[in-house]
């Protein structure tokens, strides 16, 4: 396969095995019908997919790498570093992802204490209906049933209001450094990539830290082009990119049918003038 050629590339999605509400199956079915051409499910902090994934890309006649999307604080915000192209097998990918999982249980508890205490009952069993993996449970999980009891209406609402910094549902978790992310993903053969980097909420300052961080420790790519980014934005991701030397990627972070605007290969092109993450994975497509 000449990576050059792919431009439907779509290497951002969750399923049921993280936070999404898709299998992998549905998934690799709709973005087949979305055009793709390479894709990709990076589950939170997880590689339980992966195999299925990658055989339902196969049944759908797309290419695939495999993919994470690691949870790492820096400067105590939550980043997200997706990892593609790696070894799904590899033990120290698989330990580290597993040690990151560890702490959401408790913080869930936590999270329900704090909306008991503002009349919100029972919602981390709520959350737990949602969990289609019982060590994933997030604030997703949270969302979408208090948009079940009528509490909001739609999860962005909820974030807004309880599941954010200094809101009753929100308890800080300290997740992966950010060079034991890149470290795993790295030895196993894959490539590190900063997710959606307009999401995160840094003064100039700490963004050219984390940008500075990311290449030290052997990040070499950048989201450019996701379902969380103004057309404004990947404009300005897109120079970074070069400023950094860094690779573009390009994915609509896709959810669910229901609470996701970007569906899986609709967005824009990657600018003809930046290196494709996949140009620099050729050799790990399956
Ligand atoms: P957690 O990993 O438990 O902290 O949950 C983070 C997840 O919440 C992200 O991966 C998104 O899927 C979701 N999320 C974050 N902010 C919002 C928002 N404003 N509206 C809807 N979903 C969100
Ligand atoms: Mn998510
Ligand atoms: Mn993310
Ligand atoms: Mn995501």
């Amino acid at each position: 396969m000449n990576a050059r050629s792919i431009l439907n590339a779509d290497l951002h999605c969750h399923s049921v095995v993280s936070d999404g509400t898709l299998t992998p199956e549905m998934l690799a079915e709709r973005a087949q019908r979305g055009g793709v051409e390479l894709w990709s499910l990076t589950d939170h902090d997880e590689v339980g997919g992966q195999h299925r994934a990658a055989a339902a890309a196969r049944v759908q006649g797309m290419a695939y790498l495999t993919g994470t999307e690691i949870s790492v604080t820096f400067a105590g915000e939550t980043v997200h570093i997706v990892g593609l192209g790696f070894d799904a097998d590899d033990t120290a990918l698989r330990q580290g992802l597993a040690a990151t999982r560890g702490g959401r249980a408790e913080r869930a508890l936590e999270m329900a204490h704090g909306l008991a205490q503002v009349g919100i009952s029972g919602a981390y069993e709520g959350a737990l209906k949602f969990v289609g993996n019982p060590d994933l449970i997030s604030r997703t999980h949270f969302a979408r049933f208090l948009v079940e009891t009528g509490v909001c209406k739609d999860t962005n609402e909820v974030f807004r209001k309880y599941l954010t910094q200094g809101k009753p549902g929100f308890v800080p978790h300290r997740w992966a450094t950010l060079k034991n992310a890149i470290d795993w993903i790295t030895c196993a053969g894959g490539v590190a990539v900063i997710a959606h980097p307009a999401r995160y909420k840094f003064t100039p300052n700490e963004e050219y830290a984390l940008f500075t961080e990311f290449k030290t420790h052997g990040g070499r790519a950048v989201e450019v082009v996701t379902g969380s980014h103004s057309v404004q934005e990947s404009i300005k991701y897109a120079e970074m990119a070069k400023e950094f030397s860094l690779a573009a990627s390009r994915g609509s972070d896709f959810h669910s049918p229901d609470e996701s605007h970007t569906d899986l290969g609709t967005l824009p092109y990657l600018p003809g003038d930046l290196t494709a993450v996949w140009e620099l994975l050729e050799d790990r497509i399956q």
